[in-house]
C-alpha cells in the first residue's frame, strides 16, 4: 500500500443528535417556509449546509477560552488578546471588533464612502454591496471574465481584471474611488482564490492612484491555502507566512469570524492608518459598543482569539479543504455540473445548467435547493437571481450570469459519511431534475431579499410536479 486515506485530524468529545424527517414533513415543513432554506426549522433539518457562517465545532482549547472571559465593559483582556492574534496573523495594527463582518463593513461604508463614489471588486458580496450602496456608492464588478463561467478551470479566478479596473478608474475619476473591495476568497464566484501577484498588481496600481485597497479577509485563510497549492513558488511557505504576505497587500481588511475563525459570532476591522482607526473607533461606539468589544462578550472575543491561531495550521485547512474537495469530486464524477475548480468553502451547483426547463425569473437556484431538502432534509443555499436583488436605480431584477445551489460546509461539525449521504441525494434529485418546478414570489422583502423572500411553485402543486400523483401510486401500492 503506498497511498493512505486521509480523516480529521480531529475526534468528537461532544456530540449533538440529528433527526431524519420523512418526506411528507419535509414537504409541509419547506411550504411552510415559503420555498425558502433560510425560513426552515433548524429541527427539520438533516444536514445543515446553509451556510458555513458561525456553524463551525469550536475546539476543546476555544471552550476553554471562553470560560476566561473578562466581561468588563472596558479593557477587557480578551481583547488585548484578539488584537495580538490579528497583528500576529493579519498584521493590521488598529483593530476595531465588531458583532459580525457586516458590523465592519457598515462602519468602513461610513467612513470611507461619499455619496456618488464609485467601489470596484472582485464580484460582489450581498452584505459588503449593501453597505457601500447605503452609504451612496455604486459597486462595479471588474473580476476576470472566467469567474463568471463555470466550466472554466482557471486556477485564480477570484482575480482582478486590471485593464476593467483601470479603465473604470479614468472613467470615474481617481478621486470618486475611495478604495477597492477586494475579496479573497470569492463567495460568489464559488468559493474562487486570488493570487498573491494578482493582488500585489493590484494593490500596487491603487496606490499609484491614491486609492486605498480594503480586503475582506473573511476566507482569507483557505485563500492563503490555494496559493500555497496553486501558485508558482508558494508551495514550500507555511499557510500562516502566505496570509500575512496577503494581508500585506491591503490598507485594511473586514472581517467575519464566523467563517474562518471558527466561532459561532465575532468580527472585526482591521486598519493600518491611525487617522482612519480613530474615526472607525469613534463610531463603532455609536452602532457596536465601546472599542474594546464592540457588540462582542469577553469570551467571544477570546474564542475567536485562539481561532485565528487554530485556523493557519496546516493539518486543518488541509482537512477543512480536503472535505470539500471529496464531496465535490463524487458529484463531478455523477456527472452534476458544479462550478470548477471546487472551491474552499462550498460546493456550488450549476442550477442553470441542472434545470434549463426553469427560466431564470422562476429562480432555478432557489427551486433546486427546495427540492433537494424535500428529497433528502439536506439544507443548500440559493445564490443566483435572487440573491442578486433589484438594482436600486432601475427597480428591475439583477439576473447574474451565475445561477448556483451552495451546499456549504461547517468547519469540524460533519463527517464523510454526512458527505456521502449529501452526494447520494443530489444525484438522486440530478437523476429526476426534469420533474422540479420553478417558483414565484408571494413576498419580496426590500434589503436583502434572499433571507426572507417567500415563494410559491408555479403551475405545480409541490417543488416537484407531479408530487402527487406519484404518491398517490405509492400510497395506493402500501
Ligand atoms: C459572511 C460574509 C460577510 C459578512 O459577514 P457576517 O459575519 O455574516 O456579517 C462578508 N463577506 C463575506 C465574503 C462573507 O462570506
Amino acid at each position: 500500500m503506498t497511498t493512505r486515506s486521509w480523516a480529521e485530524p480531529w475526534k468528537i468529545k461532544v456530540v449533538e443528535p440529528i433527526r431524519m424527517t420523512d418526506r411528507r414533513e419535509r414537504e409541509r415543513a419547506i411550504r411552510d417556509a415559503g420555498y425558502n432554506t433560510f425560513l426552515l426549522r433548524s429541527e427539520d433539518v438533516y444536514i445543515d449546509l446553509l451556510t458555513d457562517s458561525g456553524t463551525s465545532a469550536m475546539s476543546d482549547r476555544q471552550w476553554a477560552g471562553m470560560m476566561l472571559g473578562d466581561e468588563a465593559y472596558a479593557g477587557s483582556r480578551n481583547f488585548y488578546h484578539l488584537e495580538r492574534a490579528v497583528r500576529d496573523y493579519y498584521g493590521y495594527e488598529h483593530l476595531i471588533p465588531t458583532h459580525q463582518g457586516r458590523g465592519a463593513e457598515h462602519i468602513l461604508s461610513r467612513i470611507l464612502i461619499k455619496p456618488g463614489d464609485h467601489v470596484a471588486g472582485n464580484m460582489y458580496f450581498t452584505t459588503t454591496r449593501a453597505h457601500q450602496e447605503l452609504a451612496g456608492a455604486t459597486f462595479h464588478d471588474v473580476i476576470v471574465a472566467e469567474a463568471h463561467d463555470p466550466r472554466s478551470e482557471h486556477p485564480f479566478k477570484g482575480d482582478v481584471d486590471l485593464a476593467k479596473l483601470s479603465a473604470l478608474v479614468d472613467e470615474v475619476g481617481a478621486e470618486h474611488v475611495p478604495y477597492l473591495s477586494i475579496a479573497a476568497t470569492v463567495n460568489m464566484a464559488g468559493g474562487q482564490p486570488i493570487s498573491l501577484a494578482n493582488l500585489k498588481a493590484v494593490y500596487e496600481f491603487a496606490h499609484s492612484r491614491g486609492i486605498k485597497v480594503i480586503l475582506d479577509a473573511t476566507r482569507a485563510v483557505e485563500n492563503a491555502w490555494f496559493i500555497q497549492q496553486r501558485e508558482q513558488g508558494q508551495r514550500d511557505r507555511t499557510v500562516a507566512e502566505i496570509l500575512f504576505d496577503l494581508c500585506r497587500h491591503s490598507d485594511g481588511a473586514t472581517m467575519s469570524g464566523k467563517k474562518d475563525s471558527l466561532v459561532n459570532i465575532g468580527g472585526w476591522l482591521g486598519l493600518r492608518d491611525e487617522a482612519l482607526a480613530a474615526k472607525a473607533r469613534n463610531l463603532v461606539v455609536v452602532f457596536e459598543g465601546l472599542h474594546t468589544y464592540g457588540g462582542l462578550a469577553g469570551r467571544d472575543m477570546e474564542a475567536m482569539a485562539i481561532g485565528i491561531e487554530e485556523s493557519v495550521q496546516e493539518e486543518h485547512i488541509r482537512s477543512r479543504i480536503g472535505q470539500v474537495l471529496y464531496l465535490g469530486t463524487k458529484l463531478m464524477e455523477a456527472g452534476v455540473p458544479v462550478v470548477r475548480p471546487i472551491g474552499g468553502h462550498a460546493v456550488f451547483l450549476d442550477a442553470a445548467a441542472i434545470l434549463p426547463h426553469v427560466p431564470r425569473e422562476e429562480f432555478p437556484a432557489q427551486a433546486l435547493a427546495a427540492a433537494l431538502y424535500v428529497d433528502s432534509g439536506v439544507r443548500a443555499m440559493e445564490r443566483g437571481t435572487v440573491s442578486s436583488g433589484r438594482d436600486p436605480q432601475t427597480g428591475a431584477n439583477r439576473v447574474p450570469k451565475l445561477e448556483l445551489v451552495r451546499l456549504t460546509i461547517p468547519r469540524r461539525v460533519y463527517t464523510q459519511a454526512h458527505m456521502d449521504v449529501t452526494a447520494e441525494s443530489v444525484i438522486d434529485v440530478f437523476e429526476k431534475r426534469e420533474r422540479v418546478a420553478g417558483l414565484r414570489f408571494t413576498y419580496e422583502p426590500e434589503y436583502l431579499r434572499f433571507f426572507q423572500a417567500r415563494f410559491e411553485p408555479v403551475g405545480a402543486a409541490g417543488i416537484f410536479k407531479d408530487a402527487g400523483a406519484a404518491r398517490a401510486v405509492e400510497t395506493a401500492k402500501a
